[in-house]
């Protein structure tokens, strides 16, 4: 529910409506960048409590919420959220391209990538220390050497890094090596977790479960947005469909989709949604085509030797390729791609 107020309303004619939602068990959310006073009403409201707020004085209009989802929808929040990180901007005017290996396997590996993706022009490394496998006998990841190595990269190429975590016991650990928590497909709609990351004042990428529709998914990020973290990257990584000539299926209605119901940014994985690198390429355009915030690929300095998600993994030349395709594209868009940050020497 949302409370729009009479344009000139007094101070205290506010304080009763927020006491009258406070006193109902519910809670105040005051939205930026709006002219009119509103006032959302976040919770399950009881019947009856939009008849009581509209009778109080100084109230224009009480509008029903449509969606099940309130902090994440833009009827509550118009203005789009901007996830600031150190030197990088999420969901502003610019095209936020995050790379690195699925795994992190080695410092060697993780450097000669980082290097290589940000001279391409990536901003965010990516990298998984803590790997969710479909079978328990394949690679699951370095875990908390991972983690220091991701770090150690990150600071060495001045990149923030983004890095999965699994299990709500671990998100204090991950949070202190890396700039963005990842929440997997996975672990969607692992509330246990969700309720974690959002205790945490991290950014959070949230991936598209497997299987979940986009009200879903909302409802995820929902999760974390009511524990009080504003900062929540949204990422369509493909759907289970029956096609099976790819991995999963990539859903570019979700891109559009989601700038029209949610202010949250919203960013594409086309290497998990496709499962194959020569689609990748093509998927990234687009999704920048149609409106994507940002990027997340998959690049590994020798795709055949990866120790997960090879096949989908492209190359240093490929993404390059791939970079230099991409500007005309955001361009298109009235979009620039942001610059990688320039090391100054002292
Ligand atoms: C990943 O990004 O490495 C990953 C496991 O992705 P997803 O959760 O989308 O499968
Ligand atoms: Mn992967």
């Amino acid at each position: 529910m949302i409370v729009i107020m009479r344009i000139g309303c007094s101070q205290d004619e506010i304080s009763r409506v927020t006491n009258r939602i406070v006193d109902a068990g519910l809670r105040v959310y005051i939205p930026h960048g709006v002219e009119r006073t509103v006032i959302g009403v976040v919770g399950q409201a009881f019947p009856g409590l939009r008849d009581a707020l509209e009778s109080l004085p100084g109230v224009d209009q009480v509008i029903p919420v449509t969606k099940p989802y309130q902090l994440a929808s833009r009827e509550f929040h118009p203005e789009d959220t901007i996830v600031e990180l150190d030197g990088v901007t999420i969901g502003g005017s610019e095209i936020v391209v995050m790379a690195g290996p699925c795994a992190v396997e080695s410092e060697e590996q993780l450097l000669l990538t980082a290097q290589a993706v940000k001279a391409a022009g990536a901003t965010v490394l990516r990298g998984g220390a803590f790997k969710p496998r479909t079978s328990p006998y394949e690679f699951r990841g370095l875990g908390e050497r991972g983690l220091r190595i991701l770090a150690q990269v990150g600071e060495e190429t001045q990149m923030p890094i983004v890095t999965e975590v699994m299990a709500p016991h671990d998100v204090d650990l991950v949070a202190r090596y890396a700039d963005i928590l990842q929440i997997g497909s996975r672990n969607m709609q692992n509330f246990v977790l969700l309720d974690e990351v959002g205790r945490t004042r991290k950014p959070v990428l949230l991936k598209r479960g497997l299987s979940a529709n986009i009200q879903e998914w909302l409802l995820a990020a929902e999760y974390v947005l009511v524990q009080g973290n504003e900062q929540v990257i949204l990422c369509e990584r493909g759907i289970r469909t029956f096609e099976n000539y790819s991995r999963n299926t990539m859903d570019i209605n979700a891109i559009p989709i989601i700038e029209k119901v949610s202010h949250l940014p919203i960013i594409a994985d086309p290497s998990h949604a496709t499962g194959k690198w020569y689609l990748v390429s093509p998927l990234a355009l687009a999704a920048v085509a149609a409106g994507a915030d940002g990027l997340l690929i998959e690049v590994h300095p020798n795709p055949d030797m990866a120790l997960a998600d090879g096949p989908q993994s492209l190359t240093f030349d490929n993404f390059r390729l791939l970079m230099s395709q991409l500007q005309p594209i955001a361009e298109a868009r009235s979009r620039k791609l942001a610059m990688p940050a320039v090391r100054v020497n002292p």
